[in-house]
């Protein structure tokens, strides 16, 4: 059993924990995590949704239609606009957490890189992950 990892957002009005353990984190250059993150990519933990715990605050929910069609919920703090962790509708069994958001990093490293297709020129992808032009196969 490992210590719950803690996270939330910038002002501190959300905090949340993970009870699973991370072992890998993946990057999304998709253009929506670009517009929503203000840099190249989002750096993530994908988890069981039963992992993940709110403990403060209610994140706002901005209902997204996904570069891949779906639809997916990006939520946030509505008070700093922190990004903190999205779902997708089809999938409410998993969530995507914003591994910014942690209180501390975890060990993992960035294994997979997705949607590769539309990566800034100025993001480094590290040629010895995993990489995907769009996403993953399920
Ligand atoms: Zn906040
Ligand atoms: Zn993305």
């Amino acid at each position: 059993m490992t210590t719950p990892l803690s996270g939330g957002c910038l002002c501190g009005a959300i905090r949340y924990t993970v009870s699973a353990p991370i072992s890998a984190l993946r990057a999304c250059h998709c253009t929506h995590c670009q517009k929503t993150s203000g840099t190249g990519s989002s750096v993530n933990a994908v988890m069981p949704s039963s992992a993940f715990a709110l403990l403060q605050g209610t994140p706002r929910r901005y209902v997204d239609t996904a570069d891949s069609g779906r639809t997916l919920y990006r939520y946030f703090c509505g008070d700093c606009g922190s990004p903190l962790y999205s779902q997708r509708q089809a999938n409410p069994e998993r969530m995507v957490v914003r591994a910014g958001s942690l209180d501390t990093p975890p060990a993992a490293k960035i294994t997979a890189n997705i949607w590769t297709k539309s990566a800034r020129p100025w993001s480094w992808i590290d040629p010895a992950t995993e990489q995907h032009a769009a996403n993953p196969p399920a």
